[in-house]
């Protein structure tokens, strides 16, 4: 293993999975390898993979051929997801060398010092889904504005559709102290806002002592981030006293959630085994709003599960015309296996199932319209990001508005007070400056 001095890292899905790969880059790090980027021959590359669609597994098979054109001698190991779902499959791809699973991944550096015989084949780690229980805490660093803190991992829902349960195993987090030393780590970096995920966060503490509105408030007392945001959370699990902490009283969570909904019609709702019906999700979304009209409140949305029919599509558009959301993510059902879904038939044709993907994408652009519309001649605080693109920068409001303004070093990674004018071609808001505050 001295040979191998680069290492480089891919990752594919969430912003979980990114928490934990710049986590375990951190343990290459600090085991004496360079990172390098994919490109820079790396002698090592990690590829954390993603299995929600078929297309995540097929990316994966794609990286890998692409890194042996690179440099054929390169050594592949492949974590995440679709190495927990499929790892046989996986180690049967020419090229890869090691393939860990949810359990093993971070143990990952061990496992490359046992490899002795580089040319006997894909070494597999993997332990059934039901003896993963570790939780190891991560967090995203370095590559971007803001960091990703793993604050839960796993689920217990089981919803018809999703591999993720199979794939991650069942819901799990640290003590909330210990989630406070890991924040603290960026707390003392120069990020300036933390996004918590997870998969399921919201069942933070799956009903013990400690639960995520706890969480939220021990967080918000956390010195040196200016911003929390909420990455995503089950609406039957957003409930009145986090909303009305997090709306009213906090000094650092933002007005912006992001609930899954997946459909309109409550006959699809339990079909797929959600926790709730539309009148509950309609009921919080008129609820963050009567405390904070200008909240931004982002849907997930799945189109074409077994047995949709126009009226319940229909059903779903009129649902999500008549509540006050801000942006859609549309997700086009797709078969997985070991899901209780796929064995339910009656599936959508994929024509249909694209039409229906098309017209949510035409309904999340107006509705994201009419939001920022709302917005216009509002005071609003911007996290501005590093990326110049033809001498343009841009950053995002506390309420995810994204705004531009031409390029100024000096405001990288800075907070800003910004007046929001107009909406440019390109849907970003264009801004005044209301003064150089270099926070
Ligand atoms: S809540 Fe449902 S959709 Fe979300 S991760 Fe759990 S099983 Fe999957």
């Amino acid at each position: 293993m001295q040979q191998y001095k680069k290492v480089a890292f891919y990752t594919l899905g969430c912003k979980l999975n990114f928490s934990e790969t710049s986590t375990i880059a951190r343990l290459f790090e600090n085991a004496g390898f360079a990172k390098v980027d994919f490109e820079e021959t790396p002698d090592i590359l990690v590829i954390n993979t993603c299995s929600v669609t078929e297309n995540a597994d097929k990316k994966c098979q794609q990286l890998v051929r692409r890194a042996l054109k690179i440099n054929p001698e390169v050594y592949v190991a492949i974590i995440g997801c679709y190495a927990q779902l499929k790892p046989t499959e996986i180690a049967q791809i020419p090229g890869v060398s090691l393939v860990l699973g949810a359990n093993e991944k971070f143990n990952i550096i061990e496992h490359l010092e046992e490899k002795n015989d580089l040319n006997a084949g894909a070494t597999v780690k993997f332990e059934h889904i039901k003896q993963t229980n570790s939780f190891v805490p991560s967090h995203s660093m370095g590559d971007r504005t803001r960091s990703f803190l793993k604050v839960q991992d796993g689920c217990d829902y089981f919803c018809t559709f999703c591999t993720i349960p199979l794939a991650r195993g069942k819901s799990r987090n640290a003590s909330i102290s210990e989630t406070l030393v890991e924040a603290q780590k960026i707390a003392d970096s120069s990020i300036r806002e933390v996004v918590l995920t997870g998969v399921n966060i919201g069942d933070f503490g799956q009903e013990g002592e400690e639960n995520f509105f706890q969480l939220v408030k021990a967080l918000d007392q956390l010195k040196g981030i200016d911003r929390f945001r909420i990455s995503s959370i089950e609406p039957n699990l957003l409930s009145d006293e986090i909303i009305d902490f997090t709306l009213t009283q906090s000094h650092h969570f933002v007005p912006h959630f992001h609930i899954p909904l997946q459909s309109g019609s409550n006959r699809l709702l339990k079909a797929m085994r959600r926790k709730y019906l539309r009148e509950l999700y309609a009921e919080r979304v008129a609820k963050i709003k009567s405390l904070r009209p200008d909240c931004c409140i982002g849907v997930d949305v799945i189109v074409g599960f077994p047995g949709e029919t126009d009226e319940e599509f229909m059903e779903t558009i009129h649902f999500l015309k008549d509540i006050d959301v801000s942006y859609l993510h549309v997700f086009t059902y797709s078969e997985r296996a070991n899901t209780t879904a796929v064995k339910l038939g009656d599936a959508v044709p994929n024509e249909v199932r694209k039409q229906r993907s098309k017209q949510l994408h035409i309904l999340s652009d107006k509705k994201k319209r009419a939001f920022y519309e709302q917005q216009i001649g509002s005071i609003r605080t911007v996290l501005f990001e590093a990326e110049e693109d033809e001498g343009i920068m841009y950053g995002f409001t506390e309420n995810y508005v994204k705004v531009k303004v031409p390029f100024d070093q000096a405001l990288v990674n800075s907070m800003q007070e910004v007046k929001l004018l107009e909406i440019d071609r390109d849907g970003v808001m264009k801004v005044e400056l209301i003064e150089k505050t270099l926070a």
